[in-house]
């Protein structure tokens, strides 16, 4: 099981070493791929290293831009793509998390890209949701249902396994489920087996609830 810790605008030097330090000696460990801010990806020895954004550009004259090539260069070897503050925040459309994606899929590296719907509504059509991405090689995809992103509320098993199970049969990759995870509903959405692993976001600033959630997972 993969777990995606999503640190967001979080994170300073002493917090990604105490993170290390606490996880380090427990199974499963490497299974685990932290995202902190761009400036703090060197700063993780021993963790693999996953980035939450990538310029849409190619190397150039793009002031304050990251480009997949400079994370490849820092030994980034996951990119999420998409999440549903980069589509609410800064607009980003199908067609900008396509090219995206394809910048991190030529450097080598794994592009993560996020879905999900907007409301609790259980005839979404996750086809739709996925249609942008299948053409892609290689891509996993996060289903995000943006309702359950830091709310504390989650979909029922049944709708994750629904859910995941249709992304798998249109693409056959990794699905990761992601939204609210903790270590108190962890063993419920575990009971969800058609997922890879799980995207989490608040509870990976904590290692101490994400060495709980690795145990359960790994146990
Ligand atoms: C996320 O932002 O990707 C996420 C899953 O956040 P949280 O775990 O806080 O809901």
């Amino acid at each position: 099981m993969h777990i995606i810790c999503n640190w967001k605008a979080h994170g300073s030097i002493e917090s990604i070493e105490y993170f290390a330090s606490q996880i380090e000696a427990t199974p499963g460990f490497e299974k685990i791929i932290l995202c902190p801010p761009f400036p703090y990806i060197p700063c993780l020895k021993g963790i693999t290293k996953g980035a939450q954004d990538v310029s849409f550009y190619q190397p150039g004259s793009y002031t304050g831009e990251v480009t997949a090539s400079m994370l490849k260069d820092i030994g980034v070897q996951y990119v999420l793509i998409g999440h549903s503050e980069r589509r609410r925040y800064h607009q980003e459309i199908d067609e900008v998390i396509v090219q995206k994606a394809q910048h991190v899929i030529d450097q080598g590296m794994t592009a993560i890209i996020c879905v999900g719907e907007q409301n609790p509504d259980s005839s979404i059509d996750i086809k739709k949701l996925i249609k942008p991405y299948e053409h892609l090689k290689k891509v996993w995809i996060a289903y995000e249902p943006e309702w359950a992103i830091g709310t504390q509320h989650t979909p029922t098993v049944s709708h994750i396994d629904h859910v995941v199970s249709t992304i798998k049969s249109e693409m056959g990759t990794v699905v990761l489920y992601g939204g609210s995870v903790n270590d108190t509903n962890i063993d419920t959405l575990m009971n969800a087996h058609t997922i890879d692993g799980f995207l989490i976001g608040k509870a990976s600033l904590d290692p101490i609830m994400i060495k709980k959630i690795l145990k359960k997972v790994h146990a």
